[in-house]
Formats: structure tokens, C-alpha cells, sequence
């Protein structure tokens, strides 16, 4: 990689993205990147990797693992409710594909600048293909919106809907072919950061998370760093048309609930509250759905037509399920 690492670097990563924030001094090309953070705000930062043939099929072309990574990285910023700013990119790639790395990088171009986000460095290496992007956002002091803010009574909501990832992926191991196929399989390898809707509600929320490894797993995070527990009415949770329509009731309700990489946000907001939060959504292009309500007692019951019975919170990980695809 030694002799092309910078020609590449410059080719494909000099000028990417947008610095909405104002706040780059220096991008990519120097030691390190400087930056001039803005007076009174707090660094909101987390990375990301993903692998292939874990995270996404060998063979994935660029543009679809731009986007998968791009939009898995911010919506970890959507779900404390941080206003994008910059991002660094480390790429392990196993050889200098041209057609590959120009639509990865056309397409994570598009992204940055429409989240308003400048690229300003990273690393580049040999091995197998692995990608890792460490987004940074800025928040007013004290303001990013933690796991451990819910309490008892607070409505739970989530955004958009859920399990259609899961449901893009099936298509493509199962190779299903049908109407609802380009829907799924777009929502699999392009997952919205809700960093609108993130900050629209963060005046209301007490805690928030995006739905990486299933909304049962994913909301128990909150639980327990809360120290409080659910009653979740399964009959409520937002499907899509196309996923219905192609497994119906019982599959699309299961890859709700434990499905993963959906990247919606799964938050909270007190009671009373609500009739606020309803108001500032009036407008919303993004679906908000409540799907039950904190309890005091730790553990997921679920409520449906009069009966009522305990979850265990499962869900992906890495280290039981071997292979994510
Ligand atoms: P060093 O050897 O000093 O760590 P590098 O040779 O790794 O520097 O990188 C040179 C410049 O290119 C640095 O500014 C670095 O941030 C940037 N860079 C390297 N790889 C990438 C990448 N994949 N995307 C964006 N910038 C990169
Ligand atoms: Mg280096």
C-alpha cells in the first residue's frame, strides 16, 4: 500500500464533506487535524467499524458500505441528540480497487455534505477489508441525551419503523426477488441518521438510543442504565407495508423486536409532556410511534389483549452470534 497510500489518500479522501460547524481549521493532509471547537459546547464522539463478511457480504459494492457506515456511525450522535460536526475515516482495504473505493467515496461525499460534515482525516492500511468511522458533534453543556434519564411513567417511542433491515438482509441470503425487495434492501444499506428528529425532541426526551442490535436489546440498555423496566403492547410497534406484505404478522413483529441495524431511535419522554412533543412533531417527515410506558419494576413485560407476560431482552452479539450476515 506504502507507495500508493497517498496518491489514494489524495484521490479519494482530500475534499470530502462540508464543515457546517465552522470549527475545522485543518483537514486531511498534515500530522493531525486541528480544530477550533466553538465556545460552550460539549464534544459528543464515538467510532464505529464495520467488517466484511460480518457486518456486510464480500462483494458489497462502495457506495452501499458508504452508506451502511456513514449512517451507523451518525445515528450513534442522533441518540444523544449532538449536532454533527466532523468525521476521521481508518480504512483497511486488501487492495487498491479503483471502482470500489471511487463509489465508496462519491457516495460518503453526498452523505457528508448533506449532514453538513467535513471527512478531516483518518488511516489508511493493507489487510482485509475494514472500515471504521469516528464521528464528532457538538451539544449545548450538560445536554446530550443519556440512557439513564428514564423514569417511571415516561411513554417510550420510536421512530420510523422496525425490522425492515433485518428483512433486507433475509432478501439477500434467501436471494428473494419481489415488489418489496428494492425497499428492504435500501433500508438495510441505508440507514437514516435521525438526527432531525433527535433534535427535535431532545427538549422532551429524558433518555434515547438508536436500535443497533434490536429494539428489545437496545431498550434495555435504557432500563437498566435507568434502573427502571418496560410494559411494551407488541400490537403497537410501527412495520412497514413492504415488510408485512412480504413474511406478515408474527415474522415482521419478531424482527421488530430483536432484528437490529434499523438505526431508529428508541426514547423516552414523561407523560405529560407528550401533548408538547406531539406538537413539535406535527410537521415531522419521520413516523413517531409509542409503544409503551416505564415501570418501576426492572424487566419487560409485554401487554396485549389483556394478558400480560415477561421478555427476556434479546438481541445481537458479537460475541454469541458469530456472524452478523
Ligand atoms: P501519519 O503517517 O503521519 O499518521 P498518514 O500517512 O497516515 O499520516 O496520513 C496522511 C494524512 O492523510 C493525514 O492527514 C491523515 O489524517 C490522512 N488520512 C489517511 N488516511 C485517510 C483516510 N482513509 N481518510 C481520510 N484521511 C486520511
Ligand atoms: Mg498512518
Amino acid at each position: 500500500m506504502v507507495s500508493g497510500e497517498f496518491e489514494l489518500i489524495r484521490r479519494y479522501f482530500s475534499d470530502l464533506g462540508y464543515d457546517q460547524s465552522g470549527s475545522v481549521r485543518l483537514a486531511v493532509g498534515d500530522d493531525c487535524a486541528v480544530i477550533a471547537p466553538p465556545a460552550n459546547r460539549d464534544l459528543v464522539l464515538s467510532i464505529d467499524t464495520m467488517v466484511e463478511g460480518v457486518h456486510f457480504l464480500a462483494g458489497t459494492s462502495g457506495d452501499k458500505v458508504a452508506s451502511r457506515l456513514f449512517g451507523a456511525a451518525l445515528s450513534d450522535l442522533a441518540a444523544m441528540a449532538a449536532t454533527p460536526a466532523f468525521f476521521t475515516l481508518a480504512l483497511t482495504l486488501p487492495s487498491t480497487d479503483s471502482i470500489w473505493l471511487q463509489a465508496f467515496s462519491v457516495r460518503l461525499a453526498e452523505l457528508a455534505r448533506q449532514y453538513g460534515v467535513q471527512l478531516i482525516g483518518g488511516d489508511t492500511t493493507r489487510g482485509p477489508l475494514t472500515l471504521s468511522i469516528q464521528v464528532h458533534g457538538w451539544t449545548h453543556p450538560g445536554k446530550a441525551l443519556l440512557r439513564s434519564g428514564a423514569r417511571p411513567g415516561d411513554r417510550i417511542f420510536v421512530t420510523g419503523t422496525l425490522g425492515d433491515s433485518k428483512g433486507g438482509l433475509e432478501t439477500q441470503l434467501k436471494n428473494i426477488h419481489g415488489a418489496q425487495v428494492p425497499y428492504l434492501q435500501h433500508r438495510f444499506y441505508t440507514p437514516e441518521p435521525r438526527i432531525d428528529t433527535a433534535l427535535l425532541i431532545a427538549e422532551y426526551a429524558t433518555a434515547a438510543i438508536d436500535v443497533s442490535d434490536g429494539l428489545l436489546a437496545d431498550l434495555n440498555h435504557i432500563l437498566e442504565a435507568s434502573n427502571v423496566g418496560a410494559m411494551i403492547n407488541p400490537d403497537e410497534l410501527p412495520i412497514s407495508a413492504e415488510l408485512h406484505q412480504w413474511v406478515g404478522a408474527a415474522q415482521s413483529r419478531e424482527w421488530a423486536l430483536t432484528g437490529g441495524e434499523d438505526f431508529e431511535l428508541c426514547f423516552t419522554v414523561p407523560a405529560i409532556l407528550e401533548p408538547k412533543l406531539s406538537w413539535a412533531l406535527r410537521d415531522h417527515r419521520v413516523g413517531v410511534t409509542c409503544i409503551g410506558q416505564i415501570s418501576a419494576k426492572p424487566g419487560i413485560l409485554f401487554s396485549e389483549g389483556g394478558r400480560v407476560w415477561p421478555v427476556e431482552p434479546q438481541g445481537y452479539n458479537h460475541f454469541i452470534n458469530k456472524h452478523k450476515v
